[in-house]
């Protein structure tokens, strides 16, 4: 292994882990350059699944790591869906993550400052306030700077204008933006001594709960140790890929949320009843994109991979590309003579993968919201077999929590036949 400089345009999950990957397996010199001042943190609630937990468990990090989680790992638990668009809402069914090795959450500020606390002490970091990145002289640079991407537009730019095709290169240009997904979002915070006052009788959410209805789903889960509840509900009313009018972010008045949950069950509707200070978000990803690397430049995390955030993957799969990215910058055969090959590896491993995530987060909120099966459409009668026909498909949609090997060994091999190949030429 020889000695490259990386820098990491972005120091957010992504970022910050493969500043920790590097710094764990190699002694390469690390530069973050991150453009804000200070750490987002609304939204507040991050969850994560087994495939993290083993990343976090092979640094050493694991059990540092469930000490700050908002409760222990919950393997038994997993999502409850319930069918509330109806006064009489009930539990439709559950799922257990044993197979999946648990679900861990964590505020996300708790997370970037965990991941900012092992970061190598040699790492440089860069925090100009209003500062746009300009390309530092460096053996690799990591665009990990998040769904708007300066380093996904300027590679994807580049590759457009090398193109002759105008179809070819138009589609290049159409993976820049992200797109709206169709989707409003209302992010809330609902403090649970209102709640237990207002509504007596309504139980409190102890794990993870999504309310299930016609075209609209509720997401809520305990944050601050159950001091309050994140409530976040998505109402699915736009066409996939149009156009967005307005701004992103703004705040709404608690009548607009409220009539979304007209005649829903009480417990969705108490909820919202119960919300201080409502926002809403325009939800907006990105199209699969057809490269993640361009010679030594990669993109991770959300810069390759923005996603609807109905698995609670997205921050996950950030970290799974900065494992992955990381091993192979400090792999024993990886040099500067061959660094945009080991990216290429990463790309060959990483892009199929995540790329589904990414279809199939948009799948699921399609049945979240009733909207469509995996057999077809589903009109929302609630007659049994019809929900017989939903609860398959969510359940197959998660599936891939447990399907796939250890994140690092196929991109090992692949690492090492190719090195192989690469010595023979
Ligand atoms: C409502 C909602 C709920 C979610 N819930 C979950 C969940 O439960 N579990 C989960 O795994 N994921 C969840 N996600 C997704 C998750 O938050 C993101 O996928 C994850 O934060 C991506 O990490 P990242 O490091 O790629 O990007 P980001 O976290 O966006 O970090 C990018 C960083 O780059 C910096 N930056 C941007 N531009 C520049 C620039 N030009 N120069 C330098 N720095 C720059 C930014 O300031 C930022 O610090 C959720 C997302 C949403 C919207």
């Amino acid at each position: 292994m020889s000695t490259l400089h990386v820098s990491i345009c972005g120091g957010g999950i992504g970022g910050l882990t493969l500043a920790v990957v590097v710094g764990k397996y190699g002694t390469h010199p690390v530069e973050i350059f991150e453009a804000g001042p200070t750490i987002t943190t609304i939204g507040a609630g991050i969850s994560f699944f087994g495939r993290t937990m083993d990343i976090m468990k092979d640094l050493g990090l694991y059990d540092e790591l469930v000490k700050m989680a908002i409760g222990p790992p919950q393997e038994n638990i997993g999502p409850i869906f319930r069918k509330s668009d109806q006064k009489d809402g009930y539990h439709w069914f559950s799922r257990n993550l044993k197979r999946e090795g648990g679900q861990l959450m964590l505020h996300r500020k708790d997370m970037v400052e965990f991941l900012l606390r092992n970061v190598p002490a040699s790492c440089k970091s860069t925090h100009p306030r209003g500062w746009t990145p300009t390309i530092p002289v460096t053996d690799v640079l990591v665009g990990a700077d998040g769904i708007h991407s300066a380093t996904r537009g300027t590679m994807y730019k580049r590759l457009a204008f090398s193109i002759r095709d105008d179809k070819s290169r138009e589609r290049l240009f159409d993976c820049i933006d992200p797109v709206w997904t169709g989707v409003l979002v209302y992010r809330n915070l609902v403090p649970a001594t209102k709640l237990l006052k207002e509504y007596p009788d309504v139980e409190l959410p102890t794990s993870l709960t999504l309310h299930l209805g016609k075209n609209k789903h509720v997401v809520t889960y305990p944050v601050s140790q159950g001091r309050e509840l994140n409530v976040v509900i998505f109402h699915h009313c736009g066409a996939f890929g149009g156009p967005f009018e307005g701004r992103w972010v703004t705040d709404v008045s608690e009548k607009e949320n409220l009539d979304l949950l007209e005649g829903w069950d009480v417990r969705a509707e108490a909820l919202v009843k119960c919300v201080e200070r409502p926002s809403r978000w325009a939800l907006h990803s990105l199209r699969p994109l057809p490269h993640y690397v361009d010679d030594q430049v990669a993109l991770l995390g959300d810069a390759a991979h923005a996603m609807e955030p109905h698995f609670g993957a997205g921050a996950g799969q950030a970290m799974e590309d900065a494992y992955v990215l990381g091993r192979l910058l400090t792999h024993e055969l990886t040099h500067l003579g061959n660094v945009a090959d080991a990216l290429k590896t990463y790309e060959e491993v990483r892009l199929p993968f995540a790329n589904g995530i990414v279809q199939r987060s948009r799948d699921v909120g399609l049945y979240y919201s009733f909207s469509v099966s995996q057999d077809g459409p589903v009109p929302a009668h609630g007659i049994p077999e019809e929900l017989d026909c939903l609860r398959k498909s969510i359940e197959d949609a998660w599936a891939w929590q447990s399907e796939s090997e250890w994140v690092w060994g196929d991109a090992e091999q692949r690492w090492r036949a190719k090195c192989g190949m690469l010595a023979k030429l």
